[in-house]
């Protein structure tokens, strides 16, 4: 091996394995709401891949698409090699991992003004905070090949409709989740948590988003209230609901919720508010945070659903839409 290709096997494995690291760890940071840490740690994760996928082809591990399904069922086989420290490793990274120690040493997530938008070049992987540069200083490469973590996406990119759209379908969802499930089931905790409280706390959450999308759209550029939205602990007390009612609820809020957003324009969706921990973000922003939520919680319920039908013997799997099969389990 000459000594090129010696460190582009070192920068291979070194990289792969820090891309997973920070991969993981920004999943475990949305689960914990730590939503601006998450986009630190995702940013860092795909410096990572970028700079992994460059060693890769620079070691000549990448053909046409013929060659490399051969090499797939050959099965690839790189050599491993002794790498270092995989993660915290560059400047940037460094300081920014440090505030995110700071405010976890508080027990919160950075607020808005203590963590820029971020972007790695794509080409080479270099970080970046706050407005980007024309062109990437480490290699040239213009702005527009940059991977961009902004605060304002840091809950998804769902345009109006799918927001809206996502939205209407819920209901359904939920009646299809709940359907043949008798009142003790619906109030049996799977992990803690009842279908009933579910539910409950869905609507919950509802409120919070349609209060926050009111202010938004009535008042110039309104600072949400920071107060963390109804925690899912305080749902306990739907257990002792009928569902029908909850239910009810849920459709009564969600068509209010609805009334409010059909037929915005554009420029109404990109009305702001400041938040404390997501800074100045567009209606958009919150849209997605309520379909991500609910995203969550649908598949947990289908989770529990399964796992209710499965004491009981009973093959009654349900089968939600499949844009509900999530790529990452969200934190609320
Ligand atoms: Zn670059």
């Amino acid at each position: 091996m000459s000594g090129d290709e010696t460190e582009q096997r070192r920068l291979l494995c070194s990289m792969s394995l820090g891309y997973t690291a920070y991969h993981v760890w920004a999943a475990q940071a949305r689960r914990e709401r730590k939503y601006n840490i998450a986009r630190l740690l995702e940013a860092s994760s795909n410096v990572k891949r970028v700079r992994a996928e460059r060693a890769f082809r620079a070691l000549g591990e990448v053909g046409n698409t013929a060659t490399n399904i051969g090499r797939a069922l050959a099965g690839l086989e790189p050599a491993t090699v002794a790498t270092g420290p995989v993660t915290g490793t560059g400047t940037l990274s460094r300081e920014l991992m440090s505030r995110a120690a700071a405010a976890l040493a508080e027990g919160r997530d950075l607020l808005a003004e203590e963590l820029g938008d971020l972007y790695v070049c794509g080409s080479c992987g270099e970080l970046m905070e706050g407005d980007p540069p024309a062109v990437c200083p480490a290699c040239g490469t213009v702005r527009e090949g940059f991977l961009s973590f902004r605060a304002a996406e840091g809950m998804g990119i769902l345009g109006p409709q799918s927001i809206v759209k996502k939205l209407e379908q819920t209901p359904a969802t939920l009646r299809a989740l709940v359907s043949g499930l008798d009142d003790e089931l619906l109030a049996y905790p799977v992990g803690g948590r009842s279908l009933k409280e579910l539910v409950g706390h869905l609507t919950d959450m509802d409120v919070v988003f349609r209060e926050r999308a009111w202010l938004i759209l009535e008042t110039d550029n309104p600072r949400l209230p920071s107060a963390h939205p109804p925690t899912i602990a305080r749902a306990a007390a739907y257990r002792t609901q009928p569902m029908a009612d909850l239910l009810d609820a849920f459709q009564t809020s969600r068509q209010q919720t609805l009334g409010l957003l059909r037929g915005l324009t554009m420029a109404a969706w990109h009305r702001t508010g400041y938040h404390l921990y997501f800074g100045t973000i567009p209606l958009t922003h919150q849209g997605n945070w309520v379909v991500e939520h609910e995203r969550r919680h649908l598949v947990e319920m289908a989770q529990i659903r399964n796992d209710l039908l499965t004491q009981r013997h009973e093959e009654r799997p349900i089968v939600l839409p499949h844009n509900l099969v999530p790529e990452v389990l969200e934190g609320e």
